[in-house]
């Protein structure tokens, strides 16, 4: 049984063939050819950010359009309406996720500027 390919909620229209497999570490994300968006279905984005960086360079970089950040789409798993919220570390970054299975949708780059935003500076260093 074929399984249906996972639509990019960005891309209008989006791709042919839907969103391609990649593995990062351990883990399978699937991002789009053709805005670099990355979906992550739940609980895999969490412990990426924390990876090393050199295991999750392929996640890095990108640019995030003004014109789909502001978008919202569709959640490539089961076609709700994603909903946009702030992301907790970094509050310039605003991500998309699925109300229903609870996946994660990063434009182009906001992976790396989610990443960049982790507080690992000690309070000292500001003084
Ligand atoms: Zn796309
Ligand atoms: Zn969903």
């Amino acid at each position: 049984m074929a399984t249906d390919p996972k639509l990019c909620p960005k891309c209008s229209p989006a791709p042919e063939g839907g969103l391609e497999p990649l593995q990062v570490d351990e883990t399978e994300v699937d991002r789009c050819a053709g805005c670099g968006g990355i979906w992550f279905d739940k609980g895999e984005l969490g412990p990426l950010l924390n990876h090393d960086t050199g295991k999750i360079r392929v996640l890095l970089g990108g640019s995030d359009p003004e014109a789909l950040d502001q978008k919202t789409g569709a959640c490539p798993i089961d076609q709700k309406r994603m909903i946009r919220v702030t992301s907790a570390r970094n509050r310039h970054v605003v991500i998309e996720t699925c109300p229903t299975c609870q996946g994660i949708w990063l434009d182009g780059g906001e992976f790396e500027r989610i990443k960049r935003a982790q507080p690992n500076w000690r309070l000292g260093d500001l003084v």
